[in-house]
Order: structure tokens, then C-alpha cells, then sequence
């Protein structure tokens, strides 16, 4: 009778161990299954971001070579070469530069642009009397007789 309820409660132990293996096994496989669904979803979202991210980069890109071209076509001066008089040479002038040359296509001359900038006054004239003949050497254009 001992040797048989040894062995139950033995049997009883064995399977109370099996159990919590198998609920062991059971609660590592989920907990397996949710750290791969975590490592999923990160990469899946990493991805995501990595796409939003190269699509705002070329977003980026574009916009930004539309905007270079915009300031190349605004700074855009055209001349003519000795060779061809009647053909306009576009050159895109930066002025952030101290000089500035373009070759002309056709017989490769090159030419340095002199750039000269000069004013005319446009709005109404006023007369500050600390200062003599304070519009001498300036030049005048179609004057705004709008009061200032
Ligand atoms: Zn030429």
C-alpha cells in the first residue's frame, strides 16, 4: 500500500512537472511568438519610417533643384559673341563671385561678364536743406509724384 501511494504521489509528481514543463514550454512559445511580433512590428515600422524618410529626402531634393534652377534662371544674363552677333548666349551670373566668365559655345571664346549696377531715382524728390543740391549727379527717371 506505501509502495503504491509512493508511486502515485511520485506518478502525481512526475505529472504535476510535465505540466509546468508544458506550461513552461506553452508561456516561453507565446512569449517567443510576442518578441517576434514586437521584432516584426519594429522592423515593419523602421521600415516605414526609412521609406517616409528616402521619400522626404527626394522630396527634399527635388524642391531643392527646383529652387537652384529658379535662382540659376533669376541670375541668368544673356550676351552675344564676336562670332555671332545675333545669337544670345545664356550665363548664369553669381554674384557672389568676383568674376564671372561664360564660353561661347560655338567658337569657345571666353568672355568675362563686367557687371555694373547704377541707380535712378524713381520716387519724389525732397529737398533737405542741411544738404546743398543734394540730387546733383543723380540720375532721374519718370518721378512718382506720390508724397513720400
Ligand atoms: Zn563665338
Amino acid at each position: 500500500m506505501q509502495k503504491t501511494y509512493t508511486n502515485f504521489v511520485e506518478n502525481a509528481k512526475i505529472e504535476i512537472e510535465k505540466t509546468k514543463v508544458s506550461l513552461e514550454e506553452k508561456y516561453r512559445k507565446e512569449t517567443e511568438l510576442k518578441v517576434e511580433k514586437v521584432i516584426r512590428d519594429y522592423e515593419e515600422a523602421l521600415k516605414l519610417e526609412t521609406d517616409d524618410l528616402e521619400e522626404k529626402v527626394a522630396q527634399l531634393d527635388e524642391q531643392l533643384g527646383e529652387k537652384i534652377q529658379e535662382i540659376a534662371a533669376k541670375n541668368t544674363m544673356r550676351f552675344t559673341c564676336a562670332c555671332d552677333r545675333t545669337k544670345y548666349i545664356p550665363c548664369t551670373v553669381d554674384l557672389s563671385e568676383e568674376e564671372n566668365y561664360f564660353t561661347c559655345p560655338d567658337c569657345g571664346a571666353v568672355y568675362k561678364v563686367v557687371i555694373s549696377a547704377s541707380t535712378i531715382l524713381m520716387s519724389g524728390i525732397t529737398n533737405n536743406p542741411k544738404i546743398a543740391n543734394m540730387y546733383d549727379g543723380v540720375e532721374v527717371g519718370e518721378i512718382d509724384r506720390t508724397p513720400l
